[in-house]
């Protein structure tokens, strides 16, 4: 298979599409034989498919019957949703137990593995100890939107590979920069994207947008690039896409002759232009080092908020950047503790912020 090639298929048959893109690229030409494969979808919460958040299971089905036919045994499906929820409720909720079953190939929960240190460019970081053994990585994300990155696609997919701590260490790093030093260390051998009804704003789902398109690549910064390109965002706004170039995990360059279209776009709807609704949304936020699961439902919140109480001008303060600090004001989540109207959870649920906003006024 061709490292710089893309191949993107439409349709809405998610299991039919991950073989006909796994056939056109010859993947199985480029694993080793006998090697243990691990399939990595994004479950970061426990929500189906269809409400834009998670990888349809047809997807890892369709990858699960394409490496068998080509001989290949050993193989897992792994994951760790977001911090504040359950891994094994995302198994069920999604699907993916029953498929599990089905299909015969274990599930991992990584929030229950054990985890190494790793050297990365931005130093130690301590990484689940199946992702880093596993032969063969296959990331299978879901192109959204993200209210502190703009976009996840395959780079941050791999998130989902760290402790819950590491996790909330990458947003005290600032996200962009552990990013980008995980997909050095850790960088997938093939990507297969679900772009089928992805959430363009928020990467929890609730406002799913079908666009029904897969893509398939073997460079995670090439196949991010694409996924900004879709979206309307310049990949090159999107700093770790950046920063992992920069560190050798890829090159976010695309030539017309890299894509390869296995059926006619015109059957698939265009992508709406971006439409800004997180600023919108988080204009009064202050937030610093927010974890995802956080700034999040926070955001969900304020998305239910805009209904109820459009009048809503309040500032809100965020994040592990607050912890030990008093202050006027709201503060959403543990960290913030220390504001005079605090809003209590690691992280609080939307139902919570959102009784707490409604309350504070
Ligand atoms: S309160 Fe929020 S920002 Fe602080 S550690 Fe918990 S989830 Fe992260």
């Amino acid at each position: 298979m061709n490292d710089r090639r893309l191949y993107v298929t439409y349709g809405g048959d998610a299991r039919r599409m991950t073989l006909e893109l796994m056939e056109a690229a010859h993947v199985a030409d480029g694993i080793p034989a006998g090697a243990s494969i691990a399939l990595k979808p994004n479950l970061v919460v426990p929500s189906p498919a269809d409400g834009g958040a998670t990888t349809h299971p047809e997807i890892v089905e369709g990858a699960i019957e394409y490496l068998r036919a080509h001989g290949f045994r050993e193989l897992s499906i792994m994951e760790s949703s977001w911090v504040g929820a359950r891994t094994e409720q995302a198994f069920s909720a999604c699907g993916y137990r029953a498929l599990s079953e089905r299909c015969g190939v274990p599930l991992y929960d990584l929030k229950k593995d054990a985890a190494r240190t790793v050297a990365t460019p931005i130093g130690g970081m301590r990484v689940c100890a199946r992702a880093l053994d596993a032969d063969y990585l296959i990331t299978l994300p879901v192109l959204k939107g993200h209210c502190q990155t703009r976009v996840t696609c395959a780079l941050k997919n791999s998130k989902g590979f760290l402790p819950d701590s590491e996790k909330r260490r990458f947003h005290a790093l600032g996200l962009h920069r552990p990013i980008a030093a995980l997909a050095v260390v850790r960088r997938p051998d093939l990507c297969i994207v679900d772009s089928i009804c992805g959430d363009l704003n928020f990467e929890e789902g609730g406002t799913p947008v079908p666009t029904m398109r897969m893509f398939l690549g073997r460079d995670p910064v090439m196949v991010d690039a694409y996924g900004c390109r879709l979206m309307g965002i310049d990949p090159r706004e999107v700093e770790y896409i950046g920063l992992a170039e920069r560190w050798g995990a890829g090159r976010m360059e695309i030539a017309p002759e890299d894509v390869v279209s296995l059926r006619d776009p015109s059957h698939a709807p265009a992508f709406p232009k971006p439409s800004g609704l997180v600023s919108k949304l988080t204009r009064n936020v202050v937030q610093d080092s927010a974890c995802s699961a956080c700034y999040g439902n926070l955001v969900h919140a304020l998305y239910r908020l805009r209904d109820l109480d459009p009048d809503f001008h309040e500032r809100i303060f965020i994040g592990q950047g607050f912890k030990g600090k008093r202050f006027e004001g709201i503060g959403s989540g543990s960290c913030c503790g220390g504001a005079s109207c605090p809003i209590p959870g690691c992280p609080p649920d939307a139902d919570r912020i959102l009784q707490a906003l409604l309350d504070a006024k």
